[in-house]
């Protein structure tokens, strides 16, 4: 009798297991791996708070990469200070890395970006930037990583 309720409570669990989404594994993975801002900013489009994330003055040269699947999303080269408290980048490394969606959400439209590859959210971009593309890039700390790989080879020339 036990061992039957023990067949069953292990195939329950299978069961339970089995029918878990590939999207559940996926958030599980990610709240283990990420900082719980990070998971809040990339999966759950939060707003790290201006002036705080790591790499709003962050100065050097290299890749800016998604936090989440490292796809490279900016370069050093096109970080600017825009004092907003947030990096900021005038354009992506390739359009095609970056996806933009209507944001229409705290009452006014915002076009949000996010990872072409892995869909995190990144951030907002806005007409106010400067030349030659006009554009801000408004990137939230908590949605990059920083690559120094490129400043490595030249240090090694
Ligand atoms: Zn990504």
């Amino acid at each position: 009798m036990y061992s039957f309720m023990s067949s069953f409570v292990v195939l329950s669990a299978l069961i339970v297991i089995t029918a878990k989404s590939e999207e559940v594994y996926k958030h599980e993975e990610l709240k283990a791996r990420l900082t719980p801002l990070q998971y809040h900013v990339t999966q759950e489009r939060g707003t790290e708070e201006p002036f705080t994330g790591e790499f709003n003055d962050h100065k050097g040269t290299g890749a800016y990469k998604c936090v989440v699947c490292g796809t490279p999303l900016f370069h050093s080269d096109q970080k600017y200070n825009s004092g907003s408290g947030w990096p900021s980048f005038y354009d992506t490394t390739h359009k095609s890395s970056i996806e933009e969606k209507q944001d229409d959400r705290e009452g006014r439209v915002r076009t949000e970006v996010v990872c072409n590859k892995c869909k995190s959210h990144l951030g907002h971009v806005f007409k106010d930037g400067p030349e030659p593309t006009s554009l801000r890039y408004c990137i939230n700390s908590a949605s990059l990583t920083f690559d120094s790989t490129e400043q490595k080879d030249k240090e090694e020339l």
